[in-house]
């Protein structure tokens, strides 16, 4: 591996000047790092620090090393959602044979029954009380009321 090294004091350098736009030689100053130097544009004069490729490079690396992770909040209610629509359609597949029977509150519906509710669509019971059902439907689980006489 080769090891870059900073050009001397009052040598040159051939790095890109800002102020004018394009690629000039920079006279070395001063080393103010064993990275990094003031250099002063042969052109127009202006001084500015000189970062050897590999160490500015090292420390980009450095900086982003941390921010591969997903922020927690964001992925535990994606995750959730995600986990919803996987039992929704996964009992949707189940009871595909299954009847589809149309909400009414004087019906009774047992665990697994397919429901279509005018307003929130298809359903399919979760969990079945005497007098309520929890029904998912795909954007959530909604509690119903049947068994109404
Ligand atoms: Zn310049």
């Amino acid at each position: 591996m080769a090891e870059q090294t900073l050009p001397a004091v009052a040598k040159s350098v051939y790095t890109d000047c800002k102020k004018c736009g394009a690629e000039r030689y920079h006279t070395v100053i001063a080393h103010t790092s064993s990275t990094s130097a003031k250099v002063e544009c042969e052109t127009c004069h202006s001084k500015k620090t000189y970062k050897l490729p590999s160490a500015a490079a090292a420390a980009r690396k450095l900086s982003t090393g941390g921010a591969t992770k997903r922020a927690p909040s964001a992925r535990g209610a994606s995750a959730r959602a995600a986990a919803h629509e996987t039992e929704y359609q996964t009992l949707l597949q189940e009871t595909l044979t299954g009847e589809t029977a149309t909400y009414n509150m004087k019906l009774k519906f047992p665990v697994k029954a397919r429901i279509q509710h005018p307003k929130f669509g298809l359903g399919v019971v979760k969990t079945a009380f005497p007098d309520k059902v929890d029904v998912i439907f795909q954007d959530e689980v909604r509690s119903l009321v049947h068994n109404r006489q």
